[in-house]
């Protein structure tokens, strides 16, 4: 499959990763909107917020994202989801912006 983060995930592409369990990767965002600004990815490759069964998908990045954040120390931060080409979605493997720091954008 043709998806920048399922190559990501099978180590097909480099990336920065900050975290993995058998479930989620996390990787720093390679064009940064924010001092800190990483993407937490389901292993297993679905769309979007909009695809069966993300609920769950969504818990595990969200556990994921809280274990990170308390171990980097940060307690002030964004989460963002980004549905739908119009809405700026450009990679349809789900994935969440976690940015935190100075100059935070919305991406
Ligand atoms: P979206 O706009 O789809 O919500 O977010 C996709 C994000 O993926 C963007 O912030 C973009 O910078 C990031 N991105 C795109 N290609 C790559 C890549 O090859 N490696 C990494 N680490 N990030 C990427
Ligand atoms: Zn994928």
């Amino acid at each position: 499959m043709d998806c920048v983060f399922c190559k990501i995930v099978h180590k097909e592409l480099p990336a920065q990763i900050v975290y993995e369990d058998n479930k989620v990767m996390a990787f720093k965002d390679i064009h940064p909107k924010a001092f800190y600004h990483i993407l937490l990815v389901p292993k297993e490759h679905i769309e979007s917020v909009n695809s069966e069964r993300s609920e769950e998908k969504i818990k595990d990045l969200i556990f994921a994202v809280k274990h990170i954040i308390s171990k980097e120390g940060i307690s002030d931060y964004k989460l963002v989801f980004n549905v739908g080409k119009k809405a700026g979605q450009t990679i349809e493997h789900l994935h969440m912006h976690c940015l935190a720091g100075t100059n935070i954008q919305m991406p």
